[in-house]
């Protein structure tokens, strides 16, 4: 029996990067994944095949997390595909990884790209969860994705590191409100992992090496890297731990 038979999990943002390395390794411990992508569908579908394709079971749902009525929109897609796996509504873990990057410096910030990072970024966790709580199971768990960004200064992109610093705050609020239902919230933040979110800042091998020295095993992080401390947490094993801020950045900013 693997750690996870019998759970439902919802992981945000799964059609890429670390989204789907995370989607990847629940499946493989055993839970139905719900594979949640905001506009790319074909990146969507392609983590269940991914998950299929290793013997799990996974299925894709769409929902912009910019829109005002976002968290209709993602229950009611959820809710189709659970149905079609013939599941309940219940589910017993919820990451939200998806997120929006790119605010920029200070000088180049706009009350536009403001409104929307902390739209996708903070009130789309925080509402999912607020809509979600009737149906997450006692026992159950919650991830966050953060950033090292909150607790080492990223002036580059200071509304981005922003948000996560609400999602930080989030965290420790909601895990002592859950703890009674026996609901784990843990923060896990990653430093530089190689996804789409930062192609650009390893355009060369100079700057890919640049972000790689961060890090005291100088190299960039894998989804995996990330995926297998999301396992732990909302593993059985991670039970007497909640309310964390947990680093994941390889040893970065030490
Ligand atoms: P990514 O490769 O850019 O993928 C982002 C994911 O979020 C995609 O699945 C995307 O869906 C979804 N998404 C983005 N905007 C959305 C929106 N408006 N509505 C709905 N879904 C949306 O990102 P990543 O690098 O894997 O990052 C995952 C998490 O790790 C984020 O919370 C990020 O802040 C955090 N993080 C990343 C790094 C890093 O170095 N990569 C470092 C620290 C923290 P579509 O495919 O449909 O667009």
């Amino acid at each position: 029996m693997s750690a996870l038979d019998g759970r439902t999990a919802i992981v945000t943002g799964a059609s890429r990067g670390i989204g789907r390395g995370i989607a990847e390794r629940l499946a493989r411990d055993g839970a139905l994944v719900a594979v949640h992508y905001g506009s790319n569908e074909a990146a969507g579908r392609e983590t269940v095949k991914i998950i299929e394709e290793a013997g799990g079971r996974a299925f894709a749902f769409r929902a912009e997390l910019e829109a005002p009525d976002a968290v209709d929109t993602f229950y009611a897609a959820l809710d189709a595909g659970l149905a079609e796996q013939g599941a309940g509504p219940g589910f017993d873990i919820l990451v939200n990884n998806a997120a929006a990057s790119g605010s920029g410096r200070i000088h180049q910030l706009t009350t536009e790209v403001f409104d929307r990072l902390f739209a996708i970024n903070v009130k789309a966790p925080l509402f999912l969860i607020q809509r979600g709580l009737d149906r997450l199971a006692d026992g159950g768990r919650i991830v966050n994705i953060s950033s090292a960004a909150t607790r080492h200064a990223f002036p580059n992109s200071v509304t981005y590191a922003m948000t996560k610093g609400a999602v930080d705050t989030m965290t420790l609020a909601l895990a002592q409100e859950l703890g009674p239902r026996g609901i784990t919230v843990n923060t896990v933040a990653p430093g530089y992992v190689a996804t789409d979110m930062n192609a650009r800042r390893r355009a060369t091998p100079e700057a890919s090496a640049a972000l790689a020295a961060h890090s005291v095993f100088n190299r960039i992080g894998t989804p995996a890297d990330v995926a297998d401390v999301v396992g732990f947490l909302v593993s059985d094993d991670a039970r007497w731990v909640t309310g964390q801020y947990v680093d994941a950045t390889g040893g970065s900013w030490l």
